[in-house]
């Protein structure tokens, strides 16, 4: 494999696509070495293959606003690539979602399903519908509108889709909702990330974040280092960073700073169980600003326009969105002496900051391995659905750790250079072959 030259033919076919071509190459060029000892994949032009989505929806999603007017947005499902099982990955509704956007983090998810231990392929889909500010009203007739175009295109065995930045337990519902009134069947293993009492499973909206952290705790362990004690930084104040960040608290770390669209909240005494709760409020008052906090807490403290990562730390923890870490705030959080950066969300960091961190030789692991967690326990839900039964919540968590720590492993088993861990290798290199010899052995289709 010729890294550049796929790249180029990929520039070629997908202008201007910058987040699905970043993705794409951290993959490619991680995995090379790797790639080319296997001339059997090359024969079979797997990773040309693998690059491309197997299949993309796009619709046209129509409703009408409070006010009686009528609105168009676009809706979307990429199905990337089925090799080891159904399509499978979050809806993401939010006004700069497009193609770009969903085939990264299609792309992405191939590789995070794969490592799972768990038999799902990769998927991603949603909308440039932005939620912000909407009424209760307006989500629902948008979820209702969006589903009443792809309820066709999904199913247990063909594409199961669940949450993602925008959607939480209330669109999964409202979307449930239509899609039993159109295909008129109570299929629960239809959609993840459901409400308890008709299909969902414990731990699930936690997941994520409790998931990042069991990551985060085996990382440290290797390193011989603690999370008892640490500092740690979070930018995003929504589910993702809710999760982390209770699970940080009662692991014992100080959760410092959380963050959002407006600036970021100094947080010097660290979460307790009402500032938590107040976490879920002000994400559940679809404002999307932190400030809040702050006024509410007197001994937090609000800087507008800063991002969590001015703030000095000894763990950087990305939950919010893509490449929300740059190569300057990499420099300023190691100036700040941070010593283990885990991207929660989706491709957080960009590929400057990411380089930054692996030069210095901190503890640093990508969002594929470190969010899995959310992904997996949708897995575990699917598995409850199709089995009619539900686990208690220690029987899920259990389910959940042991799952992290087999990908922390993995990681660690494919990524090793010398006395140095390299994640991004080790969860790329551990991702691809699983699907890869998927593919290899399914033949040319
Ligand atoms: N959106 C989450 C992710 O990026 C979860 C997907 C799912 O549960 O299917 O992995």
């Amino acid at each position: 494999m010729n890294v550049n030259e796929i790249m180029l033919d990929l520039e070629r076919k997908h202008p201007g696509e910058s987040e699905y071509l970043q993705a794409v190459r951290e993959v490619l060029e991680s995995i090379e070495e790797v790639y080319n000892q296997h001339p059997e994949f090359e024969k079979a032009k797997i990773v040309e293959r693998m690059v491309e989505p197997d299949r993309i929806i796009t619709f046209r999603v129509t409703w009408v606003d409070d006010n009686g007017e009528i609105q168009t947005n676009l809706g979307y499902r990429v199905q990337f690539n089925s090799a080891i099982g159904p399509y499978k990955g979050g809806i993401r509704f939010h006004k700069a979602v497009n193609l770009s956007m969903l085939k990264f983090l299609g792309f992405e998810q191939t590789f995070k399903n794969a490592l799972t231990t768990l038999p799902m392929g990769g998927a991603k889909g949603g909308s440039d519908f932005d939620p912000v500010g909407k009424s209760d009203g307006e989500i629902m007739r948008f979820c209702q509108a969006f589903m009443w175009e792809l309820w066709q295109n999904i199913g247990p065995d063909t594409d199961v889709p669940a949450g993602d930045v925008g959607v939480g337990g209330r669109e999964i519902g409202y979307m449930y909702g239509m899609y039993k009134k159109l295909a008129r069947e109570y299929n629960t293993g239809v959609l993840t990330g459901k409400g308890l009492t008709w299909g969902g499973s414990l731990i699930r909206p936690e997941a994520t974040g409790f998931g990042a952290l069991y990551f985060v705790e085996h990382m440290l362990n290797r390193a011989g280092k603690e999370l008892k004690g640490a500092t740690v930084a979070i930018s995003g104040f929504g589910n993702v960073a809710w999760g982390a960040a209770t699970k940080a608290t009662e692991l014992g770390a100080k959760v410092i700073a959380i963050s959002g669209p407006d600036g970021v909240v100094y947080n010097p005494n660290g979460m307790n169980e009402e500032k938590l709760a107040y976490m879920l409020e002000l994400r559940a008052s679809n404002r999307n600003i932190v400030a809040p906090f702050a006024e509410k807490f007197a001994d937090a403290t609000f800087i507008p326009g800063k991002k969590a990562w001015s703030v000095k730390c000894d763990i950087a923890l990305p939950c919010a969105f893509q490449n929300e870490l740059t190569g300057a705030d990499a420099e300023e959080l190691l100036a700040n002496g941070t010593w283990c950066v885990a991207e929660v969300s989706n491709m957080g960091c960009t590929p400057e900051a990411i380089a930054t961190f692996q030069k210095a030789r901190i503890l640093f692991a990508p969002g594929k391995a470190v969010n899995a967690g959310g992904v997996a326990t949708s897995g575990l839900e699917m598995t409850q659905n199709a089995m009619h039964i539900s686990w208690s919540a220690a029987e899920v968590d259990e389910k959940l750790h042991y799952i992290m720590q087999s990908i922390h492993e993995a990681c660690v088993k494919a990524g090793a250079e010398g006395d140095y861990t390299n994640y991004v290798k080790g969860a790329n290199i551990a991702g691809f072959l699983k699907v890869a010899r998927a593919m290899l052995e399914q033949g040319i289709v």
